[in-house]
């Protein structure tokens, strides 16, 4: 994959540490040759995100949190200054109250629903509508989703609300943008051991479903979401837009347990 995003201009929202599928994907497109722009939220991940930002020779951009549009415009502006442009956009963006992802979704105030809409779905449509005007010869937005918004998981309640919206936003914001060859796909990975990820009640205990009964026998890894993420962000995909594409060591097409699998 060496030279697939030579010449490539992307924008990476999400990564919080070494850990952060935004980060196994900018990783992946930096080996490909893309030049990269970070945003961070708040001077606690700045920390973080500053040296990652060095390992791949990006830029940081700036502050985002994408409850403030202030801040969103800021990042876009100085995007358009850094990059001179852009070709791609990583939203890896999601947040609901943590004591809400345990027990039942039935429990969920007006409040953890808006605010958990507003960050891990509206989100996408915020950052998509400053990304078309930087995006002038046609462009790729990927975003991050899980399983949760298909079937009922447990503990996972609104975000899976959440993500259902997230998944509906692709397929309308990929109508609205084709026309000027701007694609909009979604990447539904597998659960992987995250900070956002450790907010979710048994959070190990479904890693370990999913290591045994999916078909491959295992979980996935940020390197492979970001590998499979080259794919909608380069040319490569030039063909594809609006799709949710499973990146799960297969298990989004199991319909029962692995009857060789032990218990749990
Ligand atoms: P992470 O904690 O590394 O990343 C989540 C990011 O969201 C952080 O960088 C955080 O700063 C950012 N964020 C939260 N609220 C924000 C706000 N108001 N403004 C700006 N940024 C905000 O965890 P991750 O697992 O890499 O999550 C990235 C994406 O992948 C999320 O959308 C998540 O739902 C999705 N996802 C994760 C898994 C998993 O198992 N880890 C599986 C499928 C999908």
């Amino acid at each position: 994959v060496r030279g697939l995003m030579a010449g490539k201009r992307g924008l990476v929202m999400g990564v919080a540490n070494n850990r952060s599928i935004a980060f196994g994907i900018a990783r992946a497109c930096a080996n490909a040759g893309a030049k990269l722009a970070f945003t961070y939220q708040g001077e606690a991940l700045k920390k973080r995100v500053d040296p990652l930002a060095s390992e791949l020779g990006g830029e940081v951009v700036g502050h985002c949190d994408v409850t403030d549009a202030a801040s969103i415009d800021a990042v876009f502006d100085k995007t358009g200054e850094v990059l001179g442009g852009l070709d791609f956009l990583v939203h890896c963006i999601a947040f609901s109250d943590k004591d809400q992802l345990d027990g039942r979704y039935l429990e969920t105030t007006p409040e953890n629903f808006n605010k958990t809409m507003f960050i891990s779905a509206y989100s996408l449509t915020a950052v998509a509508q400053r990304a078309e005007k930087l995006m002038g010869g046609g462009g790729s937005i990927l975003t991050l989703t899980y399983y949760g918004a298909e079937k009922w998981m447990p503990h996972y309640n609104v975000m899976g609300v959440a993500k259902a919206a997230l998944e509906a936003s692709v397929r309308y914001l990929a109508a609205d943008l084709g026309p000027s060859n701007i694609r909009v796909n979604a990447i539904s990975a597998g659960p992987i051991k995250t900070l956002a990820a450790s907010g979710i009640g048994d959070f190990r205990y479904i890693l370990k479903w999913n290591e045994l009964n999916s078909p491959l026998r295992r979980t996935v890894t940020i390197d492979e979401v970001g590998d499979s993420a080259l794919y909608f962000l380069s040319d490569l995909g030039r063909g594809v837009t609006g799709e949710v594409h499973h990146v799960d060591a297969g298990y989004h097409i199991v319909g029962m347990k692995n009857p060789d699998a032990p218990d749990i």
